[in-house]
Parts: C-alpha cells; sequence; structure tokens
C-alpha cells in the first residue's frame, strides 16, 4: 500500500470521529499540508454523513474492533480493484456507497457498536422484567399466605363467637334463680374429672358441661345418660377438648320427679341406645 491509501482509511474513519489519537494527529497534520485529494474525499464524505437520517451515537469501536475495520477495508479495496472498473462500480453503487466503501464499513462497524448497545439495554430490560415476575411472583405467594392466615383468623373469630354464646348461656343460667345445679363426680381413682349439670327444672332444659375428663380413645365417644324410672335415657354424645373439657345443651329431660341420676359412659362413636362401656362420671342424687 503506497503512504497514500492508508490516508484513504484514515479519511473516512476521520469523518465519523472513531479515530485515535494518533491516528488523528496524523491524518490533521496531513490535512495541514494542504492535500487536495484527501480535502476532497473529507468533504464527500460528510455530504455522505449529512444524508445519513439520523444521528449516530460518539460510539468509539473497541481498538480490536477497530483493527478488524482496518483489515476489512483492505479487503473490500483490493477485491473492488480487482474485481470492477471503477465506472461501472460507480454506477451500481448509491451515492453514499460510491463516495467510499470504507465510509460504508466505518458505518457498518458503528452501527454495529450502536447495535450491541442497545443489545445491552434489552438485557438489562430482561433482567429488570424477570426481576419484577419475582416479585410479582413472591407477592402472589404472600397474599396467599396472608389469605391463609385471614382464614385461620376467622376460624378462630368463630370459635370465639362460639365460646362467647356458650359462656352467655351459662350466665343466664347461673343467675336464674329457677335452675339447680347438681354435681358428678369422677368414678376413676386419682381422677380430676368431674361433671355439672344446670337444670332449669321450669323450662325442662339444662346445660351439661364435663371437666378434666381423659382423652377419648379412636373409636369410641362419650354419652351423656338421665336415670329416670331406673331406666338409662341417653341425652346426648359429646367429645372433650384437649384439656378434657366439653359443655353440651341438654334438652328433653325426663320428669323432674322421676329423675334419679345423671352418668357419663364411654361408648362406641355415634352412641349406644343403652349404657354398655364404663362409667366415668355419676351424680350423687
Ligand atoms: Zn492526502
Amino acid at each position: 500500500m503506497t503512504n497514500h491509501e492508508r490516508y484513504d482509511e484514515l479519511i473516512s474513519i476521520y469523518s465519523l470521529g472513531a479515530l485515535d489519537e494518533n491516528q488523528l494527529k496524523e491524518i490533521e497534520e496531513h490535512l495541514k499540508g494542504g492535500c487536495g485529494v484527501c480535502e476532497e474525499m473529507l468533504k464527500e464524505n460528510e455530504k455522505v454523513l449529512s444524508l445519513i437520517p439520523y444521528s449516530i451515537p460518539s460510539a468509539t469501536p473497541f481498538p480490536r474492533v477497530k483493527e478488524k475495520l482496518f483489515k476489512k477495508i483492505r479487503a473490500t479495496k483490493q477485491i473492488e480493484e480487482k474485481t470492477f472498473a471503477p465506472t461501472f462500480w460507480e454506477r451500481l453503487q448509491p451515492l453514499w456507497l460510491r463516495l467510499g466503501s470504507a465510509v460504508a464499513l466505518a458505518l457498518l462497524i458503528i452501527l454495529f457498536a450502536f447495535n450491541l448497545s442497545l443489545r445491552d439495554k434489552l438485557k438489562e430490560q430482561e433482567i429488570v422484567i424477570s426481576s419484577l415476575k419475582e416479585q410479582v411472583t413472591n407477592q402472589s405467594e404472600i397474599m396467599n399466605s396472608l389469605r391463609t392466615q385471614l382464614a385461620t383468623k376467622e376460624v378462630n373469630l368463630n370459635n370465639l363467637k362460639e365460646q362467647i354464646a356458650r359462656q352467655s348461656t351459662m350466665m343466664e343460667f347461673l343467675q336464674n334463680p329457677e335452675v339447680v345445679t347438681i354435681n358428678l363426680a369422677g368414678l376413676k381413682q386419682d381422677s380430676q374429672a368431674y361433671g355439672r349439670v344446670l337444670w332449669d327444672k321450669k323450662y325442662n332444659k339444662a346445660l351439661f358441661y364435663g371437666l378434666n375428663l381423659p382423652p377419648i380413645p379412636s373409636g369410641k365417644i362419650y354419652q351423656l345418660w338421665v336415670i329416670a324410672d331406673n331406666t338409662p335415657i341417653s341425652m346426648g354424645i359429646f367429645d372433650v377438648d384437649e384439656r378434657g373439657n366439653n359443655i353440651i345443651q341438654v334438652a328433653n329431660i325426663p320428669d323432674p320427679s322421676k329423675v334419679q341420676k345423671f352418668a357419663v359412659t364411654l361408648e362406641p362413636a355415634g352412641g349406644v341406645p343403652q349404657p354398655t362401656g364404663e362409667m366415668y362420671l355419676i351424680s350423687a342424687s
């Protein structure tokens, strides 16, 4: 390559503002020398660049990219010179390519760099989006957990309401002077279990509560009995909580004059018509 071919290359890159410091110094010194060919080429390159419909960001290719660019320019120039007569080439190329494939290649490289930076931005955006998606997933997990917690609280609230309702019924019973209290004693040795019947004889309704009863074995249930006229009559079945307690409402108690005792037995689940199991509680009268 002659010395001036090198300036051809540099002028093309110079037009795009992509020269490094040394190359810049070199071309500027050459231009100061008043080279007509280079001045003409520079003017034409500027014309070409003014035709580009959008502005190109001031991206400087990496040194290695620039080195490749120079190699490509050289290769292209050689092919052009070998393959095409200048007039034929001139007729075929659009204006801006006619003015120098070096410019076109440099432009391509810069657009490529610009494209890379767009790809980087795209990647950043994709990362942001996937992080947002993750956040949304986390949020819905939190929402689900909150819903579960809320459902649990609602169940607790309903349990509390039920307990309050029972307490109020008990309070009414306790405040009612018509109500008699019948105590049931535990029959097992060392048993802390006891029971109590609050019986409103006037309206013939009662509350039974059992306390400290042993846990119920699987397939069994406690059953409350009234013994009237020497015959046991079922007043209902009940389970107990973890402390062995429960309160149940009792209705349809036989005529008070016939009632002799209250008792609790452990029976097969679902209850039985006549007591069959062990007795846990019994009243004195
Ligand atoms: Zn020159």
